[in-house]
């Protein structure tokens, strides 16, 4: 519809970025337009309603940007899912392959109960493997996943069918 398109103009495919071969997907343009920006915060606090949301996660680094005013404007808590080591607080660690090589994401411990029911936000599902480390990151503190919404996929790559299994039946949503 006429969001989608508004979304879509704003995002800048970037070749050979950030190694040859990569098209990569800047969403800064979105986010340097007010009218864009505001209506996928509004979606996406949306979704945090009708998901049943009760904490909103956000991947480092992009999906901070996006989870937070969603949060904010749903009148819910925002937690940070950081690359390991940037945290001050007592975390829970988790581990996962990338392509090359692998990464480690962590959570403040306390930050999630086991009555929470957390939607995960980030900007772009490439491989899957960041969003499938965070919901076992969220389901080992107890607490249940909601859903995980993203603005992009990147359907050549095959995070939806990776993070399948993990989703245990949450919803995917691309906005
Ligand atoms: P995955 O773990 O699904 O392979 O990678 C997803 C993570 O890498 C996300 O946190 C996302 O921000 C980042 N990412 C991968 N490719 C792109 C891209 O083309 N554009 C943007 N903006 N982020 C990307």
């Amino acid at each position: 519809g006429e969001l989608r398109e508004l979304l879509a103009g704003r995002i800048r495919d970037v070749p050979d970025y950030p190694e040859p071969g990569v098209l990569f997907k800047d969403i800064t343009p979105l986010l340097a337009d007010p009218e864009a920006f505001g209506a996928l915060t509004g979606v996406l606090a949306g979704l945090c309603r009708e998901r049943g949301a009760t904490k909103v996660v956000g991947l480092e680094a992009r999906g901070f940007i996006l989870a937070a005013p969603a949060a904010v404007r749903a009148g819910l808590g925002f937690i940070p899912v950081r690359k390991a080591g940037k945290l001050p607080g007592a975390t829970l660690s988790q581990a996962y392959e990338l392509e090359y090589g692998s990464a480690e994401i962590e959570i403040h411990a306390e930050d999630l109960v086991p009555d929470d029911r957390v939607l995960v936000i980030d900007d772009v599902l490439a491989t899957g493997g960041t969003a499938e480390a965070s919901l076992r990151l969220i389901r080992r503190t107890g607490a249940r996943v909601a859903g995980v919404a993203v603005l992009m996929e990147l359907s050549f790559l095959p995070g939806r069918a990776r993070l399948e299994a993990a989703l245990e039946g949450a919803p995917l949503d691309v906005v």
